[in-house]
């Protein structure tokens, strides 16, 4: 058995239909960008059914993709499988990716279908798809719960149709390591037909045990693992990718698994879905978080001068993580931008960096500060930043239980100053008010609104992330200040300036 495991990443299907997780067209493309160049065996784009985004996502993925299978996310329906075979037509490699519930609960409650049924729809699904693609992937969903002769039967039914890929989901996060491992090496020595497809992990983090779960799996006998990148995924996340990457590299002792990701790419991968995202992983997330390398204590500074490994079990390096301070501004050379790309794991062909150079170039001239997750998002997407065609200007605000409370807001929208002052329920709202006088973005509600300290202390920076939602796209932005209400602009004005991104703005009649 080869110690080859694939890794499926669903980061834009699962990842992207958890709650604040939305991502644009562009986004999307700009992720499978990344996922692409790291290594990913297959990605899933999306549930080409479930939306008109969702079937144009897997269709441009499908367009863009050099290497990585791209896969589509079906019901075990006609309709469903058609999508995806439409929509993943202009694949080099594509997969249809089927599913259907095996557990007595869900099919009880949610299918209201007899188990032969079931099985009689596995059997149908599966072979309809293979009829239009070679590469099937067939999933029982809610399979840890499962009655275990009924898995088996399904998964054999599922092998003998035609499925190359049996994905056994801990949908629920329900399982634990020894009990997933146990499933996965009864299949192996129940099924018959077993041998005829790869055993497929797909782990939710509900009780925190996705990874362990995976590793589990792949010690039984399966050979690919369902993952994500930063773990995010449908409620706790799914398996995060880097998790288990970094596992299998740190551990080849006792997990003897290969993987085909490029590892120093992995932090730039969580950077730049951070970024589109706009949620940041917590400080101690294994791999990837803020303070996965940082030392404090003064034992394990002095240790760590004398040899890294004393407190490093993988180096920063390996996951592509900077450790120079060379911090870049508009003053900044091309080899200066080479070298901190090459820090980031990015290392681009000349023509590309030349592109990339200039994009830089132009956003460094409006922003003092380029950050890491800039450059990311400067190197890797072919746009490059979307032009800032708001800037905030000056804000006056009059807050306070008298009322009302009144914002009076500067901004420049394409190149022009303009002016506008409004009241509202209270100063946040009175801004948000003004910023609609200024810009016209009528289709586009606030869906989100989080304001949080930075540091301890009455002087706390406050940062502030807000979410605009128009026609089911979501666009997110985050601003920081010392005065929370400024903050609360620039947040608003970072998520309008990418909803507007490509779009003619429509100033409504400023009053001055
Ligand atoms: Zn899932």
């Amino acid at each position: 058995m080869s110690n080859r495991v694939f890794i499926f990443d669903t980061t834009l299907r699962d990842g992207e239909q958890s709650p604040g997780y939305s991502m644009t067209l562009n986004e999307k493309l700009q992720m499978a960008e990344m996922l692409d160049k790291m290594g990913v065996d297959i990605i899933e784009a999306g549930f080409p059914a479930a939306s008109r985004g969702d079937y144009d996502a897997v269709y441009k993925v499908s367009q863009q993709c050099k290497s990585a299978i791209v896969a589509g996310l079906c019901r075990a329906l006609h309709k469903d499988i058609d999508a995806v075979i439409q929509a993943t037509g202009p694949a080099q490699r594509k997969r249809i990716h089927t599913f259907i519930s095996t557990s007595a609960l869900h099919m009880k409650h949610k299918l209201q279908l007899e188990p032969a049924r079931v099985l009689e729809m596995i059997k149908e699904s599966v072979a309809y798809a293979r009829q239009h693609c070679d590469d099937v992937e067939w999933s029982a969903e809610d399979a840890t719960r499962t009655e275990h002769d009924f898995l088996c039967k399904a998964v054999e039914t599922a092998i003998a149709a035609g499925a190359r890929t049996v994905n056994i989901p801990d949908t629920v996060g329900y399982s634990v390591p020894e009990e997933y491992g146990k499933i996965i090496a009864m299949l192996k020595n129940r099924v018959p037909n077993i041998d005829k497809a790869i055993i497929s992990t797909h782990c939710h983090n509900d009780l925190g045990l996705a990874v362990a779960n995976s590793i589990a799996g792949v010690n039984n006998g399966a050979r690919q693992i369902e993952c994500t990148i930063n773990g995010i995924g449908e409620r706790a996340g799914n398996a995060s990718m880097e998790e288990v990457v970094m596992a299998f590299r740190t551990r080849p002792d006792i997990l003897p698994y290969d993987t085909g990701v490029i590892s120093e790419l992995i932090m730039p991968a969580s950077r730049l879905l951070s970024q589109i995202t706009g949620f940041s992983v917590q400080p101690n997330k294994a791999v990837v978080g803020a303070n996965a390398f940082a030392h404090e204590s003064g034992i394990h500074q002095d240790g760590m001068l004398k040899n890294a490994s004393t407190y490093e079990i993988m180096t920063p390096e390996s996951v592509g993580r900077d450790k120079s301070d060379l911090v870049l501004g508009k003053h900044s050379g091309r080899n200066a931008f080479r070298t901190k790309l090459q820090s980031l794991g990015l290392n681009l062909t000349e023509d590309d960096l030349n592109a990339a150079f200039e994009r830089f170039k132009d956003f460094a001239d409006r922003k003092k500060k380029v950050s890491d997750d800039d450059l990311v998002v400067i190197a890797t997407s072919k746009d490059g930043i979307p032009k800032e065609r708001i800037r905030f200007i000056a804000l006056g605000v009059k807050s306070g239980s008298f009322g009302p409370q009144e914002a009076e807001l500067e901004l420049e929208v394409d190149g022009e100053i303009k002016k506008a002052k409004a009241t509202g329920k209270g100063p946040v709202d009175a801004c948000f008010k003004a910023m609609r006088v200024l810009v016209r973005h009528d289709d586009a509600v606030l869906a989100n609104y989080e304001l949080k300290a930075l540091t301890q202390g009455s002087d706390a920076k406050g940062e502030v992330n807000i979410k605009l939602s128009e026609h089911g796209h979501a666009f997110n932005g985050i601003g920081i200040d010392s005065d929370v209400i400024v903050a609360s602009c620039r947040a608003y004005i970072d998520a309008l300036n990418r909803l507007l991104a490509g779009r003619n703005v429509v100033p409504a009649k400023a009053k001055a």
